[in-house]
């Protein structure tokens, strides 16, 4: 499926809804940045916004071709990785005046969520000039940021304008092509989880939706040589699958196409190493090797022939929040008080569906599939391993889930496995 064919207009779905994503400029390819004064032809006060990483890709070829439609530049002068925090949103917001018509990032996921968080509550438009193919946030609505020390997607708008270069994204460093190459490997284990939702708690599923990442998954999937060695076609490609993958999610209102166990557990690496000041992996890196690890999960689901489901009580539960999310543990809990998680018993749909359910999990790809998948771009699972530590890697396979309000096959996999023994060594550790 071409991106632009999705663009654009309402989709009379199959599935009875009508689906929509508007992207006014959408361009990939090689030379895409000699064409921008072009394709921003309609801008006249652009606001430039990069970091001192990003801004020596491509900055001064589009500050060259802009030339005097650029009202203003900023570059966020940084050693390492630029925060998404207040800080950073007050730098750039300080520069956006009435004129102001398009705050222009170059740069991937911080840039871009920056340049939509400021431009949304602006009330102008945002774009993005990528410069790395490293996860699938181009396209979206939300944008990650970390507010008050702590990470949270706040609904903006998706960019107005993207742009991806082959020529400047190719040249990206290496564990930002994995990275984004495996945010899209974790699909599998998404799209598992959507399709196991439409069984047990009846959500909603579009078949459409559903095909259309799932391709992009496999075509992606048989690139990974190609795009690993930097060649233009699968870089490009990659490039669009991502931004395509961002896209389904507007397409079906929420996220649920594209993030299911895999990006929760990835959510649980982040959110953890920011309350304990640990480091965690890229985005997409902790996707890849998170969908290893839910696909031995749900191998372990399926091997389960007559199930008995625990319920561990709501003291245990609540100690085991304060030990892994210290602090943050009331925050947590609310999630999950509001989403009402722990009052629905979902027991009697699993013995009801257990054989469907089986089969369903099934259909995923097995963890040794998913790891060939991600050793052929350079993942190294006992890196993965050494690095969180087992317990941590352990933790997030029974309380990751509990960071969102939304259903997946952890909620089985606690329900089956989390019991009075498993509390006490979680509490011990
Ligand atoms: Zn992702
Ligand atoms: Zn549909």
């Amino acid at each position: 499926m071409n991106a632009h064919e999705l663009l654009n207009h309402d989709i009379n779905c199959e599935c009875g809804r009508v689906h929509r994503c508007d992207i006014e400029t959408l361009k990939i390819g090689e030379g895409v940045i000699d064409e921008i004064d072009v394709l921003l032809s309609k801008y006249k006060h652009i606001l430039l916004v990069a970091d001192c990483n990003t801004y020596p890709l491509c900055g001064d070829k589009v500050s060259a071709l802009l030339k005097d439609k650029i009202q203003n530049k900023y570059i966020f002068n940084v050693e390492g990785l630029l925060v998404p925090n207040e800080e950073s949103a007050a730098t750039i917001d300080a520069l956006v005046t009435p004129e102001t018509d398009l705050v222009l990032g170059i740069g991937s996921g911080v840039i871009n969520d920056l340049c939509k968080y400021v431009s949304f509550f602006k009330k102008i438009k945002s774009g993005i000039v990528a410069t790395a193919p490293s996860m699938d946030g181009f396209a979206s609505s939300g944008a990650a940021m970390i507010l008050g020390g702590m990470k949270v997607t706040v609904t903006t708008h998706a960019p107005n304008v993207i742009l991806g270069d082959v020529n400047v994204l190719k040249g990206a460093p290496t564990e930002m092509i994995a990275a984004g190459y495996a945010d899209i490997i974790g699909k599998y284990s998404s799209l598992n989880d959507w399709k196991l939702a439409s069984i047990v708690t009846g959500e909603h599923l579009c078949p459409f939706i559903y095909d259309i990442v799932l391709d992009a998954t496999n075509e992606i999937r048989s690139l990974a040589s190609d795009i690993i060695a930097r060649d233009p076609y699968a870089i490009g490609k990659l490039m669009e699958t991502l931004v395509v993958s961002g896209m389904c999610l507007t397409l079906n209102t929420n996220t649920r196409p594209g993030s299911g166990s895999e990006h929760h557990l990835s959510h649980f690496f982040e959110i953890t190493g920011l309350i304990e000041n640990k480091p965690y992996f890229l985005h997409g890196t902790d996707v890849g090797y998170s969908a290893i690890v839910t696909a031995e999960l749900r191998e372990k689901i399926v091997a389960v022939d007559n199930p008995t489901f625990y319920k561990i009580s709501e003291e245990d539960r609540i100690a085991c929040y304060k030990k892994i999310y210290h602090d943050y543990w009331s925050e947590v809990n609310d999630i999950q008080v509001k989403a009402k998680s722990y009052e629905n018993d979902l027991t009697k749909i699993y013995l009801e569906k257990w054989d469907e359910i089986r089969t369903v999990l099934s259909e995923c790809p097995t963890a040794d599939e998913i790891r060939e998948m991600l050793v052929e771009v350079g993942f190294d699972l006992p890196a993965f391993e050494k690095f969180y530590g087992k317990a941590k890697i352990e933790n997030s396979t029974f309380f990751g889930k509990d960071l969102k309000d939304r259903y997946s096959m952890l909620w089985i996999y606690f329900a089956l496995f989390m019991n009075d023994e498993q509390v006490k060594k979680i509490l011990n550790n």
